[in-house]
């Protein structure tokens, strides 16, 4: 049975005084989805994400987060949201385990500090002030609030800025867990990878405007973009663009009698469709 979508945008418009930062943005996302928004700096995400979450004006236009226009959301419709916040001053004497149990009690059905310590991998620092943690482990602690309400809706503004390599992983495993929970999850980033690996479908926004929506997979026609075959012949590296990279191997090898030194055969990364779409856009 289809659902209302949790996020329904139309013709949002955010004026900065002469300045436009976000220009005429439609928008929905189903409940369950993780959603990226991705663009360059400046381009308009966090003004985008921090009117759905109630903390800006538009201008102009309809948003609507879990029914509710986000100007007028109540202390119950904010109950049901999560917020990751780009840069919060978590410079506090409390530790890790007193600031989450006490956010926890802002919460109707709030999961167990504990519980939630553990799945951002903070259990060791839990007895830490929070001024004493490291700059990750204190981003750590932001999406540690940000769970820790049970939320339907979870907002994370550049969540993993600043987080080493493992515990990035180790965010995306969390992520995974919450979406096959239900949670839907709207998502900044300018880690492409990061998009591609989490999203259902991402968006592009350049300057104010979205200019690609989709599946990260399929983003731009990225999976009907040609091969680049490289590999090296006569002491060089030569490369061949083609819509039948198969075909094109098995030739080859034919030609050069079996194994193909260096061979390699890439599509467009999402990297590569995405910094074409900026380029073309600027
Ligand atoms: P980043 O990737 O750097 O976080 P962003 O895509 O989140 O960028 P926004 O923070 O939404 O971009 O900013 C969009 C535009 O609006 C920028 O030109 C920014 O300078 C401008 N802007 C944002 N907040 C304000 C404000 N309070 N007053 C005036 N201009 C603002």
């Amino acid at each position: 049975m289809p659902t209302d979508p949790v996020i329904s945008v139309k013709g949002l418009l955010k004026r900065y005084g002469e300045r436009i930062a976000v220009h005429d943005v439609d928008l929905e996302v189903a409940r369950g989805e993780v959603f990226a928004l991705l663009g360059p700096n400046g381009a308009g995400k966090t003004t985008t994400v921090e009117i759905l979450e109630g903390h800006r004006c538009p201008t102009a236009g309809r948003a609507r987060v879990l029914g509710v226009d986000p100007v007028k959301g109540d202390a119950r419709w904010r109950a049901r949201l999560g917020m990751v916040v780009q840069s919060s001053h978590l410079t506090d004497e409390l530790t890790v385990e007193e600031v989450v149990g006490h956010f926890a009690t802002y919460y109707p059905s709030p999961r167990s500090p504990d519980e939630v310590i553990e799945l951002v991998g903070l259990t060791e620092q839990r007895n830490q002030r929070l001024r004493s943690l490291s700059g990750g482990q204190q981003r750590r602690v932001e999406v540690a609030l940000g769970m820790v309400g049970r939320p339907e809706l979870l907002f994370l503004d550049e969540p993993t800025t600043g987080f080493d390599p493992e515990a990035r992983r180790r965010f995306w495993d969390l992520i995974d867990a919450l979406a096959s929970e239900g949670t839907t999850i709207v998502l900044t980033t300018h880690y492409l990878e990061e998009a591609e690996r989490l999203a259902d479908r991402v968006g592009v926004i350049v300057a104010g405007r979205i200019v690609a929506i989709g599946p990260p997979a399929t983003l731009a026609g990225r999976h009907r973009a040609a091969s680049v075959v490289r590999w090296r012949e006569a002491g060089r590296t030569v490369e061949h663009a083609t819509d039948r990279p198969t075909a094109f191997v098995l030739e080859l090898s034919s030609r050069l009698g079996g194994e193909i030194p260096g061979l390699t055969i890439a599509r467009p990364t999402l990297e590569d469709v995405y910094l074409e779409m900026i380029g073309a856009a600027a």
